[in-house]
């Protein structure tokens, strides 16, 4: 078969991966320069490594990721880290990663709000049943189990953190469980960087035999009288037996106008939140502590929602002595700081580096970049599991695997790669692949 793959991300890579070893002729259409979607990373001249654009780890959890490292096998390219992550409480930062430390966490106290929070905690590891909780909300589910103070001083801030006020109210506990379900303190990243894995990846891809078409933004699919797909792009039009698109669900609405009105509806439906990140270049290292990730509640009136200096989780040395600070937060695309030139949004973020280290001075920056995107983390509302689109679309021959599909867990690479993988076996499972 003639297969199309619309993005060259995680997902788009993984499906060309297991297309292509299945004997299909396949073409990948990227509208950026370069794979890697939104775990891309760039790399300054003077840097051994590159960074990513959004701050990104792995979990040693990943287990659909670790499974492709050995695939390929580059899992000797892996490396596996313990950084230190921060609470905030009282103009002071809490190392939160291990009993020990989220025992001796003040924000709390040290009462029946501490063992009630530690036994939730306990019973969200353990537990596998997270269909009831998808019935249910965050806010709900924790105010009930756990306790009003609980949701108030832990949870409340992470779902307003990462879905602002609109919409944290309304995420379901099933999220919630499987992001402590799953997640691990003990972080990976790439030998090199992510996007030293996907440079690989894409070559090893290549290699097989799958054609990437790089700046080729795919504007519409049409399906033609001969059952054929049309992709038309800004260099023309091509036909494919079957298309994998792995982009938004409200672009993928907008380029295949013919899916039926039902699950058009069900593809606008579907809520996500925007991100805006900087990475900041500085003279001097920020967190004098060491520390990595600093979680910040909105409340505490800092301008982004969580500061990552990424070169206290590698060393500065991989990047020319630069320390490297990003500052990030999730928000709607009408937020003002998708207006915002980059000079601006620095004027912003730069005095609250003073609270984290109070002898900051902005002439440690050297530089910075920014990056934007509207579609960054998609809100999963109650009972979301009856909202997914399916990944077979009514078109035949269309399918689809996104972000927005992955479920109940927080979307993410190792997601991506799973998805678009599910994605590959059923189209290889059709009668006539
Ligand atoms: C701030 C932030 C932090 C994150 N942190 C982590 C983390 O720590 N760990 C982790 O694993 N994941 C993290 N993620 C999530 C992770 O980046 C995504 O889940 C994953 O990259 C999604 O891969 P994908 O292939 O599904 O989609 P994408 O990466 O979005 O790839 C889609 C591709 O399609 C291309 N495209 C779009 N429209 C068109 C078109 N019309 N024609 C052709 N091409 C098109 C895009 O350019 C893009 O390259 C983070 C994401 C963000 C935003």
């Amino acid at each position: 078969m003639k297969i199309a793959i619309i993005g060259a991300g995680f997902g788009g890579m993984a499906a060309a991966y297991d297309l292509r070893k299945a004997g299909h002729e396949v073409t990948v259409f990227e509208a950026d320069a370069t794979p890697g979607g939104l775990a891309a990373g760039f790399k300054e001249p003077g840097w051994d490594w590159s960074v990513e654009k959004f701050y990104h780890h792995w979990f040693t959890s990943d287990q659909h990721m670790f499974r492709l490292f050995r695939e390929l096998g580059v899992q000797d390219k892996v490396l596996v880290l313990s950084p230190k992550t921060v609470m905030f409480y009282r103009e002071k930062f809490y190392p939160f990663d291990s009993i020990p430390s989220a025992i001796l966490y003040p924000g709390l106290g040290y009462g029946i709000n501490k063992v009630r929070f530690g036994l939730v905690g306990l019973y969200l590891k353990m537990t596998t049943n997270w269909q009831p909780m998808e019935k249910t909300t965050v806010a709900e589910w924790m105010r009930k189990y756990a306790g009003a103070k609980v949701y108030r001083e832990m949870w409340e801030p992470m779902v307003i953190g990462k879905f602002s006020e609109k919409y944290a109210g309304q995420v379901n506990m099933a999220w919630m469980w499987a992001r402590l379900h799953a997640r691990t303190t003990k972080l990976a990243t790439y030998q090199g960087g992510f996007q030293a894995f996907v440079d690989e990846f894409a070559a090893k891809v290549s290699a097989l035999g799958v054609n990437f078409t790089y700046n080729t933004r795919v504007n519409l699919i049409e399906k033609q009288t001969d059952g054929s797909l049309a992709l038309r792009h800004e260099s023309g039009s091509e036909t494919f037996d079957r298309v994998l698109v792995t982009i938004s669900p409200a672009q993928l609405a907008r380029m295949a106008p013919q899916l039926p009105p039902e699950y058009l509806k069900g593809l606008l439906d579907l809520k996500s939140m925007g991100a805006v990140v900087m990475v900041i270049a500085l003279k001097q290292q920020l967190s004098r502590e060491g520390y990595y990730w600093y979680n910040l509640p909105k409340t505490a009136g800092f301008p982004f929602l969580a500061l990552v200096e990424h070169t206290n989780f590698l060393p500065p040395e991989r990047f020319g002595g630069d320390h490297l600070v990003y500052c990030g937060d999730y928000l709607e695309p009408s937020h003002e700081y998708f207006q915002l030139s980059k000079e601006e949004l620095l004027e912003r973020f730069l005095p609250s580096f003073k609270r984290i280290n109070p002898n900051f001075s902005p002439d440690w920056v050297k530089k910075s970049w920014m990056t934007r995107t509207s579609y960054a983390q998609p809100v999963p509302l109650v009972n979301h599991s009856k909202n997914i689109p399916e990944i077979e679309t009514p078109v035949q021959g269309l399918y689809f695997a996104s972000m927005s599909q992955v479920y109940p867990w927080d979307r993410g690479t190792n997601f991506a790669v799973e998805i678009a993988r599910r994605a590959s076996r059923m189209i290889l499972s059709e009668p006539d692949a």
